[in-house]
């Protein structure tokens, strides 16, 4: 494989990047085309710059992802071995549970066969209300961070990248179909792409249920509200779950902020945060761990004592079916190529990123050999 041989990537949230950059270590020459890129104004439509994010596996029955956050867990703690000053932190994380059913005893066994130093929470070690607990050192990613950190690294390795709304994956086939491109970053001195990729990756996200030649209607959006808390002194992650299904979770992140959630409403695209939930999430916070509040605060647990710096709402890009993984073809402007998915991970986005981008790089390899 030379290095000439170009390669399209839709997307620059952490599906697109990460892909983007596997892609080109396998040899190809990638370019990458999105709205919206790391660094900019955060909108609804982009849903990598809310995550929380850290790797606590979701995947206790589905097989495909949990070897892909297996993969990705791998990558992270490798990156951290080499270089231990990356936007990435290794930090305990603790689950509470308040009734222990069916469902949770399984998501606990899951756990304990993800994480290499997960233990059982002696009943000594138990808050008051929580009957079951456990503990286990995973991975916290600074979003705000390592998002750029990651386009940085695709830009260093040679890549390209460019900046439009496209209405469809064929548009970037034709001079007369594509909207207007500008380059990415706007200082460099990108010249005007080439119209024939020998493939095309869609990391799309949310997007994949708009875009022309995916319109995925299995695609919607598991939206996620969530707090960013200034609380500098937190030093473990919590899961506490609730007798009635609520999750409270907080996640630190290298900044000192962190991150306290949540809300998981099927199928809702309301972009912006909603009162009451915000008040949920704070009461409910505040009771799970009222070391988020300043240590002079603690005793009248008061809503108003949390430094709450911003409100989020972000959509996790869910998809019927899960993950897509999957080569189709596209046929437009009298040519004929290979489109890779690599979408809908819903959230587990991050703990599954570097596990699907080689999926998605392995299927990209055979597509073009082929
Ligand atoms: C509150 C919250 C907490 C989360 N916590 C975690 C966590 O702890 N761990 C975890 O692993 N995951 C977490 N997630 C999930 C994670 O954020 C997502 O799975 C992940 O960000 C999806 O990334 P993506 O690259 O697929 O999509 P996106 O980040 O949405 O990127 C899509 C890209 O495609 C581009 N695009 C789309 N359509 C077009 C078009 N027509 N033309 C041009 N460009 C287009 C966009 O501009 C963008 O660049 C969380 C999510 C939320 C909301």
């Amino acid at each position: 494989m030379v290095n000439e041989v170009p390669v399209f990537v839709v997307g620059a949230g952490v599906a697109g990047l990460s892909t983007a950059i596997r892609a080109q270590e396998a040899g190809f020459n990638v370019t990458i085309f999105a709205e919206t890129f790391p660094g900019d104004k955060k909108t609804i439509k982009y849903t990598s710059c809310w995550a929380a994010a850290n790797h606590i596996s979701v995947a206790t029955t589905n097989a495909l992802l949990h070897q892909l956050e297996r993969e990705t867990l791998s990558v992270f703690l490798e990156m951290l071995k080499k270089d231990p000053l990356i936007p990435v932190m290794i930090r305990p994380h603790k689950e509470h549970v308040q009734v222990l059913g069916p469902e949770g005893q399984k998501q606990l066994d899951h756990l304990s066969n993800c994480y290499s130093d997960f233990r059982l929470l002696e009943p000594n070690e138990l808050p008051e209300g929580v009957t079951k607990g456990a503990m286990y050192s995973t991975i916290c990613i600074d979003v705000p961070r390592y998002l750029p950190w990651v386009l940085e690294r695709f830009l260093a390795l040679g890549g390209r990248a460019f900046r439009g709304t496209l209405p469809s994956l064929s548009a970037l086939l034709s001079e007369e179909d594509r909207p207007s491109l500008t380059p990415f970053p706007p200082t460099s001195t990108n010249v005007h792409p080439s119209l024939n990729p020998v493939a095309i990756i869609n990391c799309t996200g949310i997007g994949a249920r708009s875009i022309g030649d995916v319109l995925d209607a299995d695609v919607y959006p598991t939206r996620g509200e969530v707090l960013i808390i200034r609380a500098p002194w937190i030093k473990h992650g919590l899961s506490y779950y609730y007798e009635d299904g609520h999750l409270t979770y907080a996640i630190p992140r290298q900044s000192g902020d962190v991150i306290l959630g949540g809300s998981f409403q099927v199928d809702d695209w309301h972009p912006i945060s909603r009162p009451e939930m915000v008040k949920l999430i704070k009461e409910r916070g505040i009771a799970a761990y009222p070391e988020l509040l300043p240590p002079d605060k603690r005793e009248a647990r008061n809503i108003a004592d949390l430094d709450v710096v911003e409100e989020c709402v972000g959509l996790r890009p869910t998809r019927k079916g899960g993950v897509r993984l999957e080569v189709t073809s596209l046929n437009a402007h009298s040519k004929s190529l290979p489109i890779v998915h690599n979408y809908g991970h819903g959230g587990a986005g991050y703990q599954s990123s570097w596990g699907s981008a080689k999926a998605a790089v392995d299927l990209l390899k055979s597509a073009v050999n082929e």
